[in-house]
């Protein structure tokens, strides 16, 4: 009998606890409020919606995931939210890798994948795009005008954290960063009403989204610049990994040659753990032009090393985006730092490569793969951003690499050694252009980890900066409070 009361006192301190539960007296009033937009547990859309994360790492359980159908519905959810002090993560594409960016455990996910729609205004040559698409359904709807936008350079991820992140696309060093290319910005606020962030228009909200992530509101569109870039020259060109010494002294010919021409991209992946795949190199040329001069360094290359694939040749930007290499591994990592090339920086690190105990411990992961990516941006895309309003990043107007490592393995145990691998492997980078005084204090938010702290990297001035704006546009701190996953603004000091 005792042990019968103890269960029955036992079950009405849950169930009150269960009532009394701001997630789930959100979960339940956006249930009864909003029709049919709310997924519980025992509905048969939860599993494959908590699954669609990209990284296992992401994969969490929340009490319930609204998914809005229209900006209405989320402009009613949101003040739901706030009275029941619920809290709650917000998802576009699912691609970001870090724990809780993009998912939650005891609160509402709200997933903006149905807020959709691409549109392209031929008269005022710009494109409005709904937060939940992906690239993938942006550059087909583009194709039949024969024109681009500054978007991801690989199709899967998700428009809204991309352009969020302030994104790096083949158009940067012609246009500046994705998020540089936002022309407007409309955006549910914490009190639920919808406004527009733009240059005449919350001009600073429109800048503290230049980099501000899920700090100030839900955003439901973009409005981006059309281009008219449709045919140009490019493709993959993949080396064994003993050309590496070579392809980055070719590299560092090329980003440091004072006259860079913007309309030529590239980036390099150096697969460290699993030499079969080697080095894979990517070449962009934003104009129909065969073999461009710019590519001059790579292209001697060929000279001494046989490629083991070349993919390179005239086609459309949309096709050679969706070529791009994305091995397929359940749990990845990522960090990122960034440093002004030199080649006797390159030759440092690719001393790291052949020598670091972390690199060894990676290739014991089960089906460790380790890529080293390299991504050039150069002065004239930091200038091109400015030209277009300026951003929250601080970035300074040199050529400059944003070093990014990536780990994928398989096992939920394996995550520790991973996560210590790759954070050791980035600090030994981030020493080397340290001692050599090469360092820059950017951190790219997309290809960052959840121990990197990417807005305090922004720079102080530009941090007071966005606290004003949070104050301004979320007096109750909302999307600090109940928002706690992804890149949060810092505390002032
Ligand atoms: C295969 C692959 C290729 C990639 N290629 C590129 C590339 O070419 N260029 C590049 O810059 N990056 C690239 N990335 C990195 C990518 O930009 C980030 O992972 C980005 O966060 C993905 O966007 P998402 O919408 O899928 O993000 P999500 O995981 O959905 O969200 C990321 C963060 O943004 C916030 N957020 C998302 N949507 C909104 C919204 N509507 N309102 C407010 N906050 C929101 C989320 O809360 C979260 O904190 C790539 C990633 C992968 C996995």
């Amino acid at each position: 009998m005792a042990q019968f009361n103890h269960i029955l006192e036992l079950f009405g301190r849950f169930s009150l606890d269960a009532q009394t539960s701001p997630d789930i007296v959100a979960c339940d009033l956006l249930a009864s409020k909003i029709h049919g937009a709310t997924i519980h547990p025992t509905d048969v859309r939860y599993n494959a919606s908590t699954t669609e994360n990209w990284s296992q790492t992401a994969w969490e359980s929340p009490t319930c995931i609204f998914q809005p159908n229209t900006v209405q519905e989320l402009q009613t959810a949101v003040p739901i939210l706030v009275d029941s002090n619920a809290s709650f993560a917000i998802r576009s594409g699912g691609h970001m890798p870090v724990p809780h960016a993009a998912s939650i455990d005891a609160g509402v996910l709200i997933d903006m994948s149905s807020i959709g729609g691409t549109q392209y205004d031929v008269e005022k040559n710009v494109v409005v795009i709904g937060a939940g698409q992906k690239w993938g359904d942006v550059y087909p709807e583009l194709d039949q005008y024969e024109v681009t936008v500054a978007g991801g350079r690989v199709l899967s991820p998700g428009v809204g954290g991309l352009i969020l992140g302030c994104g790096i696309s083949y158009l940067s060093d012609l246009y500046g960063l994705v998020c540089d290319n936002v022309l407007n910005y409309e955006v549910v606020l914490a009190d639920g009403s919808l406004v527009n962030a733009n240059k005449e228009s919350n001009a600073d909200l429109y800048w503290a989204l230049k980099g501000g992530s899920n700090n100030f509101g839900i955003v439901t569109a973009f409005t981006l610049q059309a281009y008219p870039i449709f045919h140009i020259w490019g493709g993959t060109k993949v080396y064994p990994f003993e050309a590496l010494s070579d392809v980055l002294d070719a590299l560092a010919e090329f980003q440091t040659d004072p006259n860079k021409d913007p309309y030529a991209q590239f980036n390099i992946n150096a697969y460290v753990t699993n030499t079969t795949f080697g080095i894979v190199i990517g070449l962009t040329y934003l104009k129909p032009e065969e073999a461009p001069a710019a590519f001059a360094p790579f292209f001697r290359l060929d000279e001494n090393w046989n490629t083991i694939l070349d993919t390179t040749g005239l086609r459309t930007i949309h096709n050679l985006i969706s070529e791009y290499p994305i091995p397929s591994i359940p749990r990845v990592e990522w960090t990122t730092t960034s440093f002004q090339p030199t080649q006797s920086l390159y030759k440092s690190i690719r001393e790291i490569f052949a020598t670091s105990p972390a690199v060894d411990e990676l290739r014991g992961l089960t089906a460790g793969t380790g890529i080293f990516t390299l991504q050039g941006i150069s002065a004239s895309a930091v200038e091109a951003g400015k030209l277009h309003g300026g951003n929250a990043l601080g970035l300074e107007p040199v050529a400059q690499t944003w070093f990014h490592t990536d780990i994928g393995w398989w096992f939920p145990e394996d995550d520790e050694i991973a996560h210590n691998g790759i954070r050791s492997l980035t600090d030994e980078v981030e020493a080397l252009a340290k001692a050599q005084g090469k360092y820059l204090r950017y951190i790219f938010m997309n290809d960052a980890s959840i121990d990197q702290q990417v807005i305090e990297h922004y720079g102080e001035d530009n941090v007071r900066k966005l606290r004003e704006v949070q104050q301004k546009y979320d007096p109750g701190a909302v999307f600090q409070r109940l928002v706690p996953g992804g890149f949060k603004l810092p505390h002032l000091s």
